[in-house]
């Protein structure tokens, strides 16, 4: 069985912009560095523009092709972007440009901080420190390069604590707004948001996309009969269910009362077992024993647009019904 990974570190927006930005920058200091007669060898001016062609490909490698960035990507650009500024530096002997390019490592500092693990983030911080120590020693002392040094410190070592700091802060109220706080899944925004990041990673890996309705059978009498806050442990377990299931890379998402969505990716034999092997019945944990509907189709992984997950989980509502209508407690598959 594939299973696919989950997705945390993804770029989106922000990141996606400040990713570009970086290489922008770079290639700008670059080619300053190489068009301006500031010591520059002719070989090493020769390294520069190369240094500086290759940030404007990753620069439109980030703006078009974000994903490329994630996972090991991210730890890739990390690295890459941490030895083209230090090759940069060397080929540099010009006092303020090399100050101003060690700021540079804000960057990809702020981007390690949000995309790549603690030992890739410890390697950045110990390069763009050895290249600022390198910088300031042969740095002539006195009020400006002081000043000047002080602030590309500050910058390139500040900056990315700062936004890490952020983002352990607001990321897990930022995950509440994706999130139903009763069980834990998915709402419809954090399946879109889900389903734009699974889509890309089934189409690179070429696997395929199957959406599930699972739907609890006459839960009304279960709210009637025991009371709301049963029925809520009810749609917990249901929820526990369908989580275990289907493992950590699906989303599983509530956003219609007693009604699941499910997306998960991998090869369509795996997936077909898998929709078929689902329990349709709880165990009643914490309340009545309760049976699920459950209808399940592909969604194509090629639509650019969420359209076609919604087009997808229109032909696994109708599936569900359609166990529905036989007495529920089954699944009507159309993998
Ligand atoms: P069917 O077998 O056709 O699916 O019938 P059903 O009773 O399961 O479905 P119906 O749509 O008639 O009723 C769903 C009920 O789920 C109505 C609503 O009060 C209840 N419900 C929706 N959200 C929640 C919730 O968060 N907690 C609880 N306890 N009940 C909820
Ligand atoms: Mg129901
Ligand atoms: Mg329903």
């Amino acid at each position: 069985m594939t299973w696919v990974p989950s997705r945390d570190r993804v770029i989106d927006g922000p990141v996606r912009v400040t990713t570009a930005m970086a290489c922008v920058s770079f290639a700008g200091w670059a080619a300053l560095a190489a068009s301006a007669d500031l010591g520059v060898t002719r070989t090493n001016t020769w390294v520069l523009w190369v240094l500086a062609g290759v940030a404007i490909v990753l620069a439109l490698a980030a703006a078009t092709a974000p994903s490329t960035f994630e996972g090991r990507g991210a730890v890739a650009f990390v690295v890459v972007a941490d030895v083209a500024i230090a090759v940069g530096l060397s080929a540099v002997s010009d006092e303020t440009l090399s100050i101003v390019g060690c700021s540079l490592f804000m960057f990809v500092g702020a981007f390690a901080a949000l995309l790549v693990g603690r030992a890739a983030i410890l390697a950045h911080v110990a390069i763009s420190s050895a290249c600022l120590v390198v910088v300031a020693a042969a740095a002539h002392p006195g009020g400006r390069t002081t000043i000047l040094l002080s602030l590309a410190t500050w910058l390139a070592l500040g900056v990315p604590v700062a936004v890490r700091a952020l983002w352990r802060d607001l990321r897990p109220r930022a995950q509440l707004a994706f999130t139903d706080p009763l069980t834990g899944a998915a709402n419809r925004a954090g399946l879109e948001r889900n389903f734009v990041s699974l889509r890309a990673l089934a189409h690179r890996r070429g696997l395929a996309v199957a959406v599930v309705i699972a739907d609890i059978d006459r839960f009304k009498s279960v709210n009637d009969v025991h009371g709301h806050a049963i029925g809520d442990a009810v749609i917990g377990e249901a929820a526990r269910i369908l989580f275990h299931h289907f493992g950590a890379g699906a989303t599983v998402a509530r956003h219609g009362g007693e009604e699941f969505t499910v997306l998960v990716a991998g090869h369509p034999g795996d997936l077909r077992y898998r929709v078929a092997s689902l329990p349709t019945a709880t165990q009643g944990e914490q309340g009545p024993q309760v049976t699920m509907s459950v209808g399940a189709a592909w969604c194509r992984v090629d639509v650019e647009s969420t359209d076609c997950l919604w087009r997808a989980v229109g032909t696994a509502d109708a599936a569900m019904y359609e166990a529905k209508a036989h007495g529920g407690n089954s699944c009507v598959s159309r993998l």
